[in-house]
């Protein structure tokens, strides 16, 4: 896939997808460096990295600007789950919109390459199902999720005004729910919610009906596609959706994490979030035809995996003062 060894910019590379991209890009023969102000990511998810000679870590916030030589870029930092973004909503709106700036304001300079992480909440409460990229999408712009939402459409625009402007080589990513090892424990999202929760016998926390659906992707997959995606003819920029089109609804995935666990915890129902989409499916027709990607761990395979995990993770946080 590469042809010669390069030096490429993560950043978010501390956080759960760019801990795993830094891993992989390593893999390849890379020199990884690692930018992350650390705060929804830990050095935990990169301390199998210290001492590697091609990795190295800057603590760096986007919103900043950063003056470094590298050959190619991808831009992931910012918060990705609901509690964490609307923890400080207008400093999440900074990460996307002047962490973009600043980062294309770098790839500019360095005329290299770079890949925006945006989102599948770029498409908000979608009207139209399963969500292609033409969709324009239905967003709140003033509601709890719009500093995220309207913070990557805002950014995906910089993107393509900087292709159109300065000729700028980019490559945007929609990625849609995706979930595996080093997810926050913590973060809220459904995932790593209903498995902590079953591993430790508390309630599974249903919001809504459970009816609402997700597609979700297991990390390894979706890292495949990211750097397919920046690996391919320069004519390709996206947007392109990336996740797995086998829906779920949340009722479904509780029971599925509640068999692969044995636990005895049950459902208890909450109140639905406001402006939480009721469902979402990528259509990844142009993924398939374009860089030849789809997912191949199927959501049973990944959970087991990401259960073992969490495993580890709750006897250890067990034992955390
Ligand atoms: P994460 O929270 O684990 O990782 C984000 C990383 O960015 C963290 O390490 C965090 O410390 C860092 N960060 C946040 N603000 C920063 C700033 N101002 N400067 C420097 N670093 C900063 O989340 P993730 O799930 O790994 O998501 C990574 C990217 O992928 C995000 O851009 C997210 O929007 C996007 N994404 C993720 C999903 C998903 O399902 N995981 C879905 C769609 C899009
Ligand atoms: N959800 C749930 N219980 C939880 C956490 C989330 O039922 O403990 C639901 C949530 O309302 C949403 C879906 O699971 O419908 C996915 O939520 P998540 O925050 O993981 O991702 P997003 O809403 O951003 O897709």
């Amino acid at each position: 896939m590469y042809d010669s060894r390069k030096k490429i910019l993560v950043t978010g590379g501390a956080g759960f997808l760019g801990s795993h991209l830094c891993d992989r890009l390593l893999e390849q023969g890379h020199e990884v460096l690692c930018v992350d102000n650390l705060f929804t990511g830990t050095k935990r998810n990169i301390e199998h990295l210290n001492g590697h000679p091609r990795f190295d870590f800057l603590r760096h916030d986007v919103t900043l600007p950063l003056f470094v030589e590298i050959d190619e870029i991808y831009n992931l930092a910012c918060p990705a789950s609901p509690v964490h973004y609307q923890h400080d909503p207008v400093q999440t709106t900074k990460t996307s919109v002047h962490g973009a700036i600043n980062i294309l304001g770098l790839a500019k300079r360095l005329k290299c390459r770079v890949l925006q992480a945006s989102t599948s909440e770029v498409y908000g409460d979608p009207a139209i199902h399963p969500q292609t990229e033409e969709y324009w999408g239905n967003v709140n712009p003033i509601g709890p999720r719009s500093c995220y939402d309207e913070g990557k459409r805002c950014a995906e625009t910089l993107f393509f005004d900087y292709q159109r402007q300065h000729s700028l080589q980019i490559k945007v990513a929609r990625i849609f729910n995706t979930y595996g090892p080093r997810m926050h424990h913590a973060d809220g999202r459904v995932v790593s919610n209903f498995i902590v929760q079953a591993l430790t016998g508390e309630s599974i926390t249903l919001y809504g009906d459970g009816r609402q659906t997700r597609s979700f992707c297991y990390v390894d997959d979706l890292v495949d596609g990211l750097i397919r995606l920046m690996n391919s003819d320069p004519v390709v920029t996206g947007p392109i959706n990336l996740g797995n089109p086998v829906e779920f609804t949340m009722s479904e995935l509780a029971e599925k994490v509640l068999s692969i666990t044995r636990s005895s915890s049950r459902p208890v129902f909450h109140s639905l979030p406001l402006d939480d989409p009721k469902q979402r499916q990528p259509d990844i027709s142009k993924a398939r035809s374009v860089l030849g990607w789809e997912p191949r761990i199927a959501l049973d395979e990944g959970l087991t995996r990401t259960v073992d995990y969490f495993r580890d993770r709750v006897t250890e946080l067990r034992g955390e003062p």
